[in-house]
C-alpha cells in the first residue's frame, strides 16, 4: 500500500538527515521534494500545495531550526500535517437510537460496493455484536444480487431481495423486515454505473429520501486517484453522504485519493478495504495511516 509515495518521501527526508546543519535553504529543498512526491502520487494540486506550505511555515519557524534533533522534528511536522489532512480522529458510523440502524451504500459499478456491504455486515457482527440484514437494491443486475447472496451466505447473514426492479421498494421492505425480525442493522447495497449519471443519482437520492438512513457511505476505488476524488465530489453534491470507504488499497501504490479526499470533499474516510476477502476491511485511523506512509 502506497509504496511509491513512502519511498519518495523517505528519499526527501534522507537528504535533510544527511546535512550537518539544517538551514532554511535545505528545508526549502526538502519541502520541494515532498511536494513533487505528493504530485507524483496523484495528490490533488491544491492539497499538495497547502500541505507543503504548512510544513514549510512550521519548519521555518523556530520548530526545526532550533531543535535538538532537527531531522526528527521535521519528520514529526510532516506526520502531524498528514494526520490533519486525513481528518485527525477516527470517525465511526452513526447508530440509530431506535433500531434498526440503516446504512446506505453508494458508488460506481466495480468500486467494491457489494463486497464492502458484506464486509461491513461481517465486521458489525463480529466487532459490534450486531445482527444485520443486507438489502439487494442493485436490482438491475441479477449477477449482483447473486453475488450478494453468496457473500451473505458465507457469513450467515440474511439478504432481502425481490423479483421486481424497484430499488426503493427493496430498501423500504428490508427496513420493515428488520423491524419484524428484530434485526438491528440494515445495509442497503445500491446499483452503480460505470460513470456518474442522472438516473443512478436519482435512484440513490430516492432511496435515501424513502428510508432516511442513519449513515450513507460512498464507496470508491482508491486506485483511480483524482478520478476517485472527482467522483466523490459529484456524489457528495448530489446525495450529501456521511463518509467515504476507500477500496482496493492493496493495489494502490500512490495514495493520491486517500490524501486528497477529506480536504476536497470535507467528508471523513470511515473504512478502508485492502483485498477481496471478507476480512480485508479496517476502520480508518488517520494516525495509523500517516505512520504507515512515513514508515
Ligand atoms: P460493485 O460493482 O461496486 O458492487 O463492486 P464489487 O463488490 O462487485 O467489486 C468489484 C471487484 O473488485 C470484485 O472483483 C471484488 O472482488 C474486487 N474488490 C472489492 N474490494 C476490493 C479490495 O479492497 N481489493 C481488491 N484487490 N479487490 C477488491
Amino acid at each position: 500500500m502506497f509504496e511509491d509515495l513512502s519511498s519518495k518521501l523517505e528519499k526527501a527526508f534522507q537528504s535533510l538527515k544527511g546535512e550537518a546543519k539544517i538551514s532554511d535553504v535545505n528545508i526549502a529543498e526538502t519541502v520541494r521534494e515532498i511536494r513533487r512526491a505528493l504530485l507524483d502520487a496523484d495528490v490533488n494540486y491544491e492539497v499538495a500545495k497547502e500541505f507543503t506550505n504548512k510544513v514549510k511555515d512550521r519548519a521555518m519557524g523556530e520548530d526545526v531550526l532550533t531543535a535538538v534533533n532537527p531531522g526528527q522534528q521535521f519528520t514529526k511536522i510532516v506526520y502531524d500535517e498528514m494526520v490533519t489532512i486525513f481528518g485527525q480522529e477516527r470517525e465511526d458510523i452513526e447508530v440509530a437510537h431506535t433500531p434498526p440502524t440503516v446504512i446506505l451504500i453508494a458508488g460506481l459499478q466495480g468500486s467494491g460496493k457489494t463486497t464492502f456491504s458484506a464486509k461491513l455486515a461481517k465486521y458489525l457482527k463480529e466487532e459490534n455484536n450486531r445482527n444485520p440484514i443486507l438489502a439487494a437494491a442493485d436490482v438491475y443486475r441479477p449477477a449482483a444480487i447473486n453475488q450478494l447472496k453468496t457473500l451473505a451466505e458465507s457469513i450467515s447473514t440474511p439478504v432481502y431481495s425481490i423479483e421486481q426492479k424497484d430499488a426503493v421498494r427493496v430498501a423500504k421492505e428490508a427496513v420493515s423486515m428488520a423491524k419484524s425480525l428484530a434485526l438491528d442493522t440494515v445495509i442497503i447495497d445500491t446499483a452503480g454505473r460505470m460513470h456518474v449519471d442522472e438516473k443512478m443519482m436519482n435512484e440513490v437520492a430516492e432511496i435515501k429520501e424513502a428510508v432516511q438512513p442513519n449513515e450513507t457511505l460512498f464507496v470508491v476505488d482508491s486506485m483511480t486517484g483524482q478520478d476517485a476524488v472527482n467522483t466523490a465530489k459529484e456524489f457528495n453534491e448530489r446525495i450529501n453522504y456521511d463518509g467515504v470507504v476507500l477500496t482496493k488499497l492493496d493495489g494502490d501504490t500512490r495514495g493520491g485519493a486517500a490524501l486528497s479526499i477529506k480536504t476536497v470533499v470535507e467528508k471523513p474516510i470511515k473504512f478502508v478495504s485492502t483485498g477481496e476477502k471478507l476480512d480485508a476491511l479496517s476502520p480508518f485511523y488517520p494516525d495509523r495511516m500517516a505512520q504507515r506512509i512515513l514508515g
